[in-house]
C-alpha cells in the first residue's frame, strides 16, 4: 500500500462500533480471522489483505491506549509504532492469546496447530543445539584478559555419507506421512494450517538402508579444540558467547553457540568488589601512631603506600587504577588498602620494657610482668635460688 492510499477505518475493518467492548472487538476479530484464513482461501489474495488488515485495525483496538489516540487522532495517531506483518506466521504469534483461550504463550489453539513455541522454528530450519564449556580463570587472567584453549565433543558431519545418513548407492524411501511434500496439514475446527512435516524434516524422503558409519542421521560424534578470547575484566559467573560454534542444525540450518561460562578463582590477597580490588594490610601499633610507607602488593607488582600518623584500624586508603578493569572496556577500578593494626604475639625484652614505659606514662594497667609473678611464686614455693627462677623461666 502506497502511503498515500486512503487507510480504512479500523472500527470499519472489523465491522464494529466505534462504542464496542473489548470483549467484541476480539470477538469480531476471531469471526474474521478465520474467515480470511489463507489456508481456507487457498489462492485468493484479496482474502489475504483482508486477513492482514484485520490483523492490523485488531492490533491497534486492543491496546487502550493505541485506541484511545487512534479515536483521538485517527491513523496518524497510531503510525508511529504501526506493525508491520510479514506473513500469517507473525499474525499467528502476535495473537495467539486471543485464537489460544488459555492465555497466550504459545499453548492453546495456535499452540497445538504449531506444535508449540518451537512450531514456528521447526517450518524453517531448526538451529543446533548451544553448548557449555566452563573456564576456570585466576584473578591476574580476568584484569589482563586471555586466551583459552578449550576442548568439547561436538558432532560431525559424517564423512562416509556426507551427511545424508544414507549407505553409499543406497535410495531413500518417499515419506509416507507427507507423500514427499515434506509439508502436512492439520485441521483444528474449521482452521487448516500447514506445517513441516514432523516425520521427515521436511525434506519428503526418509532413510531406510543407514549408513553404518552414522547410523543414518547424517552426524558422528567429534571433538573440537577452540581457543577462547576471554576479554579483560571478566567477572565470575560472565559467558562468553561463540557463535555458530555449537552444534550443527539437523536439517541445514544455522548452528547452534558455544557459551562459556567463566568462573574466577578466588585470589589469596585481593577480593573482588567490581572493578575495584579490596586488600587487607597489616600495620604496627607504632606504624599506626607514628605514620610509615608501607610496601603493599598490587596485581602490577608492589607500591610504596603512606600511612599519616593516627592511622586506625580498618582505615581504607585508595590506590588509583589499580583495580580491576570495566569488562566492556571502560575505565579501570582501585585497589582499596584496608589496614589492620596487627599486635605481636612475641615481644623481646625490649620491646616488653619500651611497653611497659608506655604504659606507665600513659596512666594504663598492664598485666604483671610475667617474670615478677614468677618470683613470686618461686618465694613462695621454695625461697630465693638462682637455680629454681632459671628452671621456672625456661618453662
Ligand atoms: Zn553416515
Ligand atoms: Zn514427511
Amino acid at each position: 500500500m502506497s502511503p498515500m492510499a486512503k487507510k480504512r477505518d479500523y472500527y470499519e475493518v472489523l465491522g464494529v462500533p466505534r462504542t464496542a467492548s473489548a470483549k467484541e472487538v476480539a470477538s469480531a476479530y476471531r469471526k474474521l480471522a478465520i474467515k480470511y484464513h489463507p489456508d481456507s482461501n487457498q489462492g485468493d489474495a484479496d482474502a489475504v489483505e483482508k486477513f492482514k488488515a484485520c490483523a492490523e485495525a485488531y492490533e491497534v483496538l486492543n491496546d487502550p491506549e493505541r485506541r484511545a489516540r487512534y479515536d483521538q487522532y485517527g491513523h496518524a495517531g497510531v503510525e508511529d509504532r504501526h506493525t508491520q506483518f510479514n506473513d500469517v506466521q507473525d499474525i499467528f504469534e502476535a495473537f495467539s492469546d486471543i485464537f489460544g483461550g488459555g492465555g497466550g504463550n504459545g499453548g492453546g489453539f495456535f499452540g497445538d496447530l504449531f506444535g508449540g513455541a518451537g512450531g514456528r522454528r521447526q517450518k524453517r530450519s531448526r538451529r543446533g543445539a548451544d553448548i557449555r564449556v566452563d573456564v576456570a580463570l585466576d584473578l591476574e587472567e580476568s584484569a589482563r584478559g586471555v586466551t583459552k584453549t578449550v576442548e568439547f565433543p561436538r558432532s560431525q558431519m559424517c564423512v562416509k555419507c556426507n551427511g545424508t545418513g544414507n549407505r553409499a548407492g543406497a535410495q531413500r524411501d518417499v515419506c509416507r506421512r507427507c507423500g514427499g511434500r515434506g509439508q502436512v496439514v492439520q485441521q483444528a475446527g474449521i482452521l487448516r494450517v500447514q506445517t513441516t512435516c514432523p516425520t521427515c524434516g521436511g525434506s519428503g524422503s526418509i532413510v531406510t538402508d543407514p549408513c553404518d558409519e552414522c547410523r543414518g542421521n547424517g552426524y558422528t560424534a567429534g571433538k573440537v579444540r577452540l581457543d577462547i578470547q576471554i576479554p579483560r575484566g571478566i567477572e565470575d559467573g560472565m559467558r562468553v558467547r561463540l557463535v555458530g560454534e555449537g552444534e550443527p542444525s539437523p536439517d541445514g540450518g544455522p548452528a547452534g553457540d558455544c557459551y562459556c561460562f567463566v568462573s574466577v578463582r578466588k585470589h589469596r590477597l585481593f577480593q573482588r568488589d567490581g572493578t575495584n580490588l579490596i586488600l587487607q594490610v597489616p600495620i604496627s601499633y607504632s606504624q599506626a601512631a607514628l605514620g610509615a610507607t608501607v610496601e603493599v602488593p598490587t596485581l602490577e607488582g608492589p607500591t610504596n603506600l603512606d600511612i599519616p600518623s593516627g592511622t586506625q584500624s580498618g582505615d581504607v586508603f585508595r590506590i588509583g587504577g589499580r583495580g580491576m578493569p570495566e569488562p566492556r572496556g571502560g575505565r579501570t577500578g582501585d585497589l582499596l588498602v584496608q589496614t589492620f593494626i596487627e599486635v605481636p604475639k612475641k615481644l623481646s625484652t625490649k620491646q616488653r620494657e619500651l611497653l611497659r614505659q608506655l604504659a606507665d606514662l600513659e596512666h594504663v594497667d598492664v598485666t604483671p610482668d610475667r617474670k615478677s609473678f614468677l618470683d613470686k611464686i618461686r618465694d613462695y614455693f621454695a625461697g630465693p635460688s638462682d637455680k629454681a627462677s632459671e628452671r621456672l623461666n625456661d618453662k
